[in-house]
């Protein structure tokens, strides 16, 4: 049988940040029309999905929208997210090898916990994605790959203490852009030591180093991990002529990136080279996911001439690639009391800013370290000092007791009234529970 490539579009017209915002609908219509005319979707195994919706709990699973994933996502939210589960859907029952959500709203700033927008995301497509996958066929370890410019830091909060999930990112240094975060020292909590990789890259590299990156991490890591699914967080504005960045890979970069990473699903993230970079990538992207032939893809305007890196940048790079490696081959060898203190609770702080609602958060988190699983966690979180908000998540694979604490951490939460939401994530037994205390109202959702 020939294998097949599930496409779904998803332009979203009736949402957009503001009418100039960069992140808006034309970033998909170009690309739409340069697939018809190239007569992509006449292809033998390419099919075209119509995307459903993602209910509440899909939401509830991996989020805790305050005040509720009402106030937090628009039907369009519901749809770009629910491409995904449709794709993913295709692909655990074999009707395709692999698929591609052009979808929009983005996704990967959007954290754990959501009061608002952070970089142009309100929830996180491809964390949806995931969870739904892990609750509805058990599948146990997953791999984000993402190759957006931008460090997907909401990406890297949700799973940052989740051994299951490996979540690599190479991107533009956080010191030159949003959102200022992804650097080498990023690598997940004392319960999912190794499993977030972070790559920043200096501005201005090519197509060498995206393949030097996949080559010389990305593929010996995933070959090391087993993930069962791999999933690409496929963000455009790596392309030399993004107008929010600046580094300099082009369409056939991409392709060749696709093609070594062999990605069972991936999602559209950013890119904002409206007619000269997406209509391209996205053609190399699915040209590569379909095995055709991607190699005479190229922008109008390009000129190898422009490509060249820097001695000192490739040095650079390379440096950090090996310490990375090394990183990940000695994580069983690392003494995390020596990082992380010996306390039977890893605790942090967090000052979390959503750029695009102008809304600062601020956070504290717990993680059980437990030996039996990879412990409960709780979020106590609050902004502008009158919205006050306790969170805990208890994982796939939870041990008995971890369950227990998590459910009385819960419940203690809600009889206090200190806080204004209560929220539990029970992802071993899919469910979710919603305290509003002004109301005293109480609500479940299940899978
Ligand atoms: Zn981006
Ligand atoms: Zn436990």
């Amino acid at each position: 049988m020939q294998s097949r490539t599930g496409l779904i579009f998803f332009p979203a017209f009736d949402w957009a940040i503001s009418k100039t915002h960069p992140e808006r609908e034309e970033r998909l219509l170009y690309t739409r029309d340069q697939i018809f005319e190239e007569g992509i979707m006449d292809l033998p195994g390419v099919e075209e999905y119509t995307p459903r919706v993602s209910d509440f709990h899909d939401i509830a699973r991996v989020h805790f929208c305050i005040p509720s994933v009402r106030s937090q996502v628009t039907e369009a939210h519901l749809i770009a997210s629910g491409a995904a589960l449709q794709l993913g859907d295709a692909v655990m029952s074999g009707e395709i090898k692999n698929g591609f959500a052009l979808v929009r709203p983005p996704g990967h700033h959007a954290m754990k916990v959501v009061h608002g927008n952070r970089g142009f995301c309100n929830i996180n497509n491809e964390a949806i994605l995931v969870d739904y996958l892990r609750s509805k066929y058990g599948l146990k370890k997953i791999a984000i790959v993402d190759s957006d410019v931008h460090h997907g830091d909401g990406t890297q909060n949700i799973f940052y203490h989740d051994p299951d999930v490996l979540y690599i990112s190479f991107h533009q240094d956080g010191r030159t852009l949003f959102p200022g975060t992804g650097f080498t020292n990023e690598l997940g909590g004392p319960q999912a030591y190794g499993t977030t990789l972070n790559i920043p890259l200096p501005p201005g590299m090519c197509d060498e180093t995206m393949d030097n990156v996949v080559s010389n991490l990305v593929l010996p890591v995933l070959e090391d991990f087993q993930p069962e699914l791999i999933i690409n967080s496929a963000g455009q504005d790596n392309h030399y002529s993004d107008p929010l960045a600046n580094m300099r890979f082009t369409s056939k970069g991409y392709g060749r990136f696709t093609e070594k990473l062999k990605p069972d699903i991936a999602v559209l993230e950013g890119g904002y080279g409206i007619e000269g970079a997406l209509p391209y990538v996205n053609l190399a992207i699915i040209l590569a996911l379909t095995g055709f032939d991607y190699s005479y893809v190229s922008e109008p305007d390009y000129d190898p001439e422009l490509f060249k890196e820097k001695k000192e940048n490739v040095n650079n790079v390379q440096q950090t690639i090996e310490y990375i490696r090394k990183t990940w081959d000695n994580r069983y060898n690392i003494d995390l009391n020596k990082i992380f203190g010996s306390e039977k609770y890893y605790k942090r702080r967090k000052s979390i800013f959503y750029d695009t609602d102008f809304i600062n958060e601020e956070q504290v988190e717990k993680v059980k370290r437990c030996t039996n699983c990879s412990g409960y966690n709780e979020i106590e979180s609050k902004i502008r000092d009158d919205v006050k908000v306790y969170c805990v998540s208890i994982p796939f694979y939870a041990c008995g007791s971890c369950r227990d604490q998590a459910y009385e951490g819960y419940y203690r939460a809600k009889a206090l009234k200190q806080y204004d939401y209560v929220f539990l994530q029970d992802k071993y037994n899919d469910v979710c529970l919603y305290f509003n205390n002004e109301s005293s109202i109480e609500e479940y959702t299940e899978g």
